[in-house]
């Protein structure tokens, strides 16, 4: 018989995080996804949303909820394929493939069930998935459950995945190839070598798979993301994008080939075998696509504020990798001093929280900023003024 009580493989694991400074809780925020926010009654400077655009308050996504609510309720009431098709998730799945130059666009339920959906659907067993190092979680799960044989490249290295690409196809070994990478990588906020990669799956028969997740609305044409930046049409390259981040509402889609979304509606079982979003979610959304489509000027802010930001942390003498997005990592290396630094921003009045193990290799803890469009100089500024006093009390700036 087994000593002690049934949780006890709990207590045991959490208290083996704690003792490695990687324990987290949920803490209650005011305001979460405002350019300053609210916690334990003090307004911070929030650096830590990815409510890019500042779009997720912005008065006409609320509107076009509240009427959606008003018109379809709450809830969709079924999944997709039963009954919870709307006409306005037609809709906005027709505007996603206009914004993203795609002939068709498929919703999911959020960009961690896309990549998991799209993955699984696409690869299986006897099939060869390429995957960056620093891929987001939802990737590295998707590439899990598909049981196909999934080889990690190292972070960027489209030689890596040149070589990977012609053993496998000299190996004969293998069906389906499919090389996934994020296009902005949300840890290091730096970017993939999509034109590098894009080549590659062409001369080698191989399937693209984007994740568009921290570009959509942030960066290429009008916010459209990296991929129409380097303007591919390839049949073999999806992409996916989500509309929690900058787009300020919920949820995530898939885009590419028509062939494509039809084959994912009857046979990726994480769009199959779930409620389809909510009506106010979907009309948010839509409002978001247009506000972009008018207010091109918000893109630009959001990436002048962070140039901004980081010319201004490097300038200090901080190290913030190879980021050149709105992500700007700060890098500290041990975990505890991450926390550390974390607190003390927070005393000054910025959050800007810490990333460490397992999310980023041990050794690699940070701390993540992220800048909204909406943040004003003087905001930034300030944060500057926080990043120095705080890195001269820890001793990272001499
Ligand atoms: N992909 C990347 C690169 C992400 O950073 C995230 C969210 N942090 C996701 C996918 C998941 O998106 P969502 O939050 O909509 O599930």
């Amino acid at each position: 018989m087994q000593e002690g009580r049934p949780l006890d493989f709990m207590r045991a694991r959490l208290q083996a995080l704690r003792e490695a400074q990687l324990h987290r809780r949920l803490r209650p925020e005011l305001g979460s996804s405002e350019p300053w926010l609210e916690r334990d009654g003090r307004r911070l400077l929030n650096l830590s949303s990815n409510n890019y655009l500042g779009l997720a308050t912005h008065p006409a996504l609320k509107a076009a909820a509240s009427q959606a609510s008003e018109r379809y309720g709450c809830g969709s009431g079924s999944s997709r394929l039963i009954a919870g098709s709307s006409d306005l998730h037609a809709e906005l799945e027709r505007r996603l493939a206009h914004f993203k130059g795609s002939e068709s666009a498929l919703l999911f339920n959020s960009g961690y069930v896309a990549n998991v959906g799209v993955i699984t659907a696409l690869v299986g067993p006897g099939d060869l998935i390429l995957s960056d190092a620093l891929n987001h979680a939802s990737i590295i799960d998707g590439c899990r459950l598909s049981r196909a044989t999934c080889k990690v490249y190292p972070h960027n290295d489209s030689d890596t995945v040149a070589r990977l690409l012609a053993e496998a196809r000299s190996s004969g070994q293998y069906r389906t190839i499919l090389v996934v990478t994020d296009s902005v990588f949300s840890m290091d906020g730096d970017i993939a070598p999509l034109g590098d990669l894009i080549a590659l799956c062409r001369q080698y028969g191989a399937l693209l798979l984007v994740d568009e997740a921290h570009a959509t609305g942030c960066l290429g044409p009008g916010g459209r993301g990296l991929l129409a930046a380097v303007a591919c049409d390839d049949e073999g390259v999806i992409a996916v994008g989500t509309l929690s981040k900058a787009l300020g509402s919920f949820g995530a889609f898939v885009a590419g080939p028509a062939l494509l979304t039809d084959y994912l509606v009857n046979v990726a079982r994480p769009f199959i075998f779930t409620t389809a979003l909510p009506p106010p979610v979907i009309a948010a959304s839509l409002a978001a696509l247009t506000l972009l489509e008018e207010q091109p000027v918000l893109v630009e802010r959001l990436q002048a504020n962070a140039a901004y930001l980081r010319r201004g942390l490097q300038a200090l003498g901080f190290n913030t990798l190879t980021s050149s997005t709105h992500i700007v990592p700060v890098l500290v290396g041990d975990a505890g001093l991450a926390l550390k630094m974390a607190a003390r921003l927070q005393d000054y009045g910025v959050l800007a929280v810490a990333i460490r193990p397992p999310t980023v290799p041990a050794g690699m803890a940070r701390i993540r900023a992220s800048v909204m469009a909406v943040h004003e100089r003087s905001d930034l500024d300030f944060a500057l003024e926080a990043f120095e006093r705080v890195g001269h009390e820890l001793e990272l700036l001499r």
